[in-house]
């Protein structure tokens, strides 16, 4: 019998002994065994925090993201070969996509995140804090990558997407990962990380895979490392209170059952729009993936005098969803993973059905295309509870099935207190064209569910549906989901790093950050810093320019340019009362002169001006005050080049206006591009 492989220690090595054999949902074979018999956790683990974690954490945010995009472009050429796999799990095409693609594309979307990131390996987070009212004591946070590994416990239902989703966030923040995937598609995810083993895109130690069980995998981890677990939350709620994770302070991050909730507003209905999209979703979040998705909907919240018309419409709707082998184009819904899921979600079935009735399906009673009894296929279960205030079973039990429970709800605040009564989910939904439901709904809900779908006509097109999570949005949920807050972007990202105030003096600190600190000392550069190309200018550079005085011509001349003849530029006879003194120049007009007292005008590797991000106009400029301006090289942010553009980066001037007595008048933050050095440009 073939052997599913673990990936450790820079090799692929096969457990000892004979393991357990994984089967294939839909056919019932064999398919191999897998063990992890014989590895040595604590020595995997110590794998990816030397050998891996050394190399990602002395690479940019830049360099990550580009690896984690080069990586997603490489799997995303092999997606067929992964689509072949994915049938054995028991999922449709359409399921696999969300997998493969969706894994994939989690990828993309992260590693586009570099350019919210510094162009070094750790990154500097929120404002500066002024400790010493503008003097020589200040602090800033900075997030450096931890220097343990990720170990990522996944369930069964997302074999690839679940470890990449993961693994985006913590490769981008510097940090390897160890990945356990559920034992029973464990296949899949080899076949995968096999493909990124042999691109040697990543570090080596960056990834290690074990497919088989590893209940003592958690005795090893020490505390610069971060678990995350996706599963039932019996097992999650264990593995949380696990001694080891207790006294080395370990994040964890968990994601369990979550009973989801989707509510239909009293608007939606028969007829409506929002009544149809209420019928079309509750069908795909029972069908999809057989229904084993963490955030399917699994109680259907109902205005009581529309259960009969719901019951009635999403009947309809499931007779038209065939069932049977994955790889028909004809066939709607696949199979459960295995003949234990079956028997398991059956369970949880009559268990809600103690007091809730079945009004769609068969427990027993199946007609399957291209398929047999030997596959893990169930039907698509639809229940309805009368009485979800007294009978507590719907709100507790997740049958992870294609399994859902309408209840009915007499006014909103009823059905807010319905959704709440699952304790805690990753995602509700309303279906409503009613803003004011809409509003009443989510700022009322919101405590319990991680995400809020509003769906309504208008965004129906274009919406990516309840039981999506995005990448760049919160995926994770209070209470029963687990109280976590995983992926989520920056936020993920930020998950896997050490946040550090660090405190010094300002100068220190624009070394220490990259970003030059007011009040920290200038760099005086012997050129104007304009003509230093991208590669050559630091933070800090500094240039003081010539002087200027502002006559009252000026002001009367720029008012008439730009039709600006605000009273305090034009009307001398009207200033009493009002803050100014004399005729006041123009804040644009101190801007447009600062521009023309720092701009070095010689063609140069400035490419061109990119805008402007802050602007304060500190106090009034009066005819005949003379200004000058301090031009500071605040950051630089990395920028890809596309097709055959020069080089560029991003660069940060921080601009400071004063007056003849040397007290501030307006601050700016421009920014430009400036070239970078290349073969084709003289230096
Ligand atoms: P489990 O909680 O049993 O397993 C989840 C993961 O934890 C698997 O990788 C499993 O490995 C691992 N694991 C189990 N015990 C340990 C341990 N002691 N130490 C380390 N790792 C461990 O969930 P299942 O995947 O079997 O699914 C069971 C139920 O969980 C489903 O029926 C469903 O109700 C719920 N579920 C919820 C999900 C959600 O996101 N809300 C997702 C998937 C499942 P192994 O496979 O080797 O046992």
């Amino acid at each position: 019998m073939s052997k599913i492989e673990n990936y450790i220690l820079g090799n692929w090595a096969s457990g000892s002994g004979e393991g357990v054999p994984l089967f294939d949902s839909v056919t019932g074979e064999i398919i191999g065994n897998a063990s992890t018999q014989g590895i040595d956790f604590a020595e995997v683990l110590h794998y990816g925090r030397s050998k891996g974690g050394e190399k990602l954490r002395k690479m940019t945010f830049q360099e990550r993201g580009n690896m984690i995009k080069s990586l997603a472009m490489y799997l995303n050429k092999r997606k067929e070969y992964f689509y072949e796999i994915s049938y054995r799990t028991g999922a449709t095409r359409v399921d696999s996509w969300i997998d493969i693609e969706g894994g994939f594309g989690n990828l993309f979307a992260n590693a586009s995140l570099r350019k919210l990131f510094p162009n070094q390996p750790y990154h500097v987070e929120g404002d500066p804090i002024d400790l010493s009212r503008g003097g020589r004591f200040m602090a800033h946070h900075i997030l450096v990558p931890k220097r343990g590994v990720a170990v990522h416990i996944n369930a069964f239902n997302f074999p690839i997407w679940g470890m990449l989703e993961k693994c985006a966030v913590n490769w981008m923040a510097g940090v390897p990962a160890v990945v356990k995937p559920a034992t029973s598609t464990s296949y899949l995810t080899e076949a995968v990380v096999r493909e990124i083993i042999k691109s040697n895109i990543l570090p080596e130690g960056a990834l290690q895979l074990i497919c088989g069980s590893a209940h003592t995998l958690i005795d090893s981890i020490e505390s610069q490392d971060v678990v995350t677990f996706t599963g039932s939350a019996t097992t999650g709620r264990m593995l949380k209170s696990h001694p080891r994770i207790i006294s080395e302070a370990v994040p964890f991050n968990m994601e369990a059952d979550s009973l989801n909730a989707s509510i239909l507003g009293e608007d939606a209905v028969p007829g409506t729009p929002e009544f149809d999209l209420f019928i079309s979703q509750a069908r795909s979040e029972i069908t999809v993936k057989c229904g084993q998705k963490c955030t399917a909907i699994r109680r259907m919240i109902v205005p009581e005098n529309l259960v009969e018309d719901v019951q009635i419409a999403l009947g309809k709707a499931l007779d038209k969803v065939t069932i049977g082998d994955p790889r028909l184009k004809e066939v709607r819904m696949g199979s459960l993973v295995s003949k234990d899921q079956v028997e398991e979600v059956k369970n949880r079935v009559k268990e809600i059905a103690r007091t809730a009735s079945i009004v769609y399906g068969d427990l027993d009673k199946l007609d399957l295309i291209g398929a047999d009894a030997k596959g893990a296929f169930i039907s698509p279960m639809l229940l309805r509870e009368d009485n979800p205030f007294e009978n507590l079973t719907v709100h507790e039990t997740e049958a992870f099935g294609p399994v859902s429970t309408i209840m009915p709800y007499k006014n909103l605040d009823e059905a807010i207190e319905l959704a709440q009564m699952g304790k805690g989910s990753l995602v509700s939904s309303i279906v409503t064209n009613s803003d004011e439901i809409a509003k009443d709904y989510v700022i009322n809900a919101a405590t319990h569910h991680g995400r809020i779908l509003v769906l309504n006509r208008e965004n129906a097109k274009q919406s990516t549906g309840h039981g999506s999570p995005l990448p760049l949005l919160v995926h994770g949920g209070p209470g029963r989901a687990g109280g976590g807050e995983e992926m989520g972007g920056v936020r993920g990202i930020k998950h896997y790093m050490q946040r550090c105030a660090v405190q010094g003096s300002p100068t220190t600190l624009t070394e220490i950050t990259g970003i030059y600190q007011p009040n920290s000392k200038y760099k005086e550069t012997p050129q104007h810093p304009f003509q230093y190309h991208w590669e050559d200018i630091q933070p800090g550079m500094s240039l003081k320019t010539h002087k200027r005085t502002v006559t009252d011509t000026d002001i009367i001349n720029f008012a008439n340019l730009t039709w600006d003849h605000f009273y305090a530029h034009t009307d001398i006879t009207s200033l009493k009362g009002s803050i100014f003194e004399k005729r006041t120049a123009h804040g644009y007009f101190i801007l447009a002169a600062a521009a023309g007292l720092f701009v070095y005008p010689n063609k140069g590797p400035v490419a061109a001006n990119y805008g402007l991000e802050e602007c304060r106009f500190v106090r009034p400029i009066y005819h005949n005050d003379t200004i000058y301006v301090r031009l500071t090289c605040k950051q630089k942010i990395e920028r890809d080049s596309v097709g055959k553009e020069l080089p560029c980066g991003i660069v940060k001037w921080f601009v400071e206006v004063f007056d003849q007595n040397d007290e501030l008048v307006a601050i700016a933050t421009i920014l430009t591009m400036v070239q970078k050095k290349s073969p084709f440009v003289q230096i």
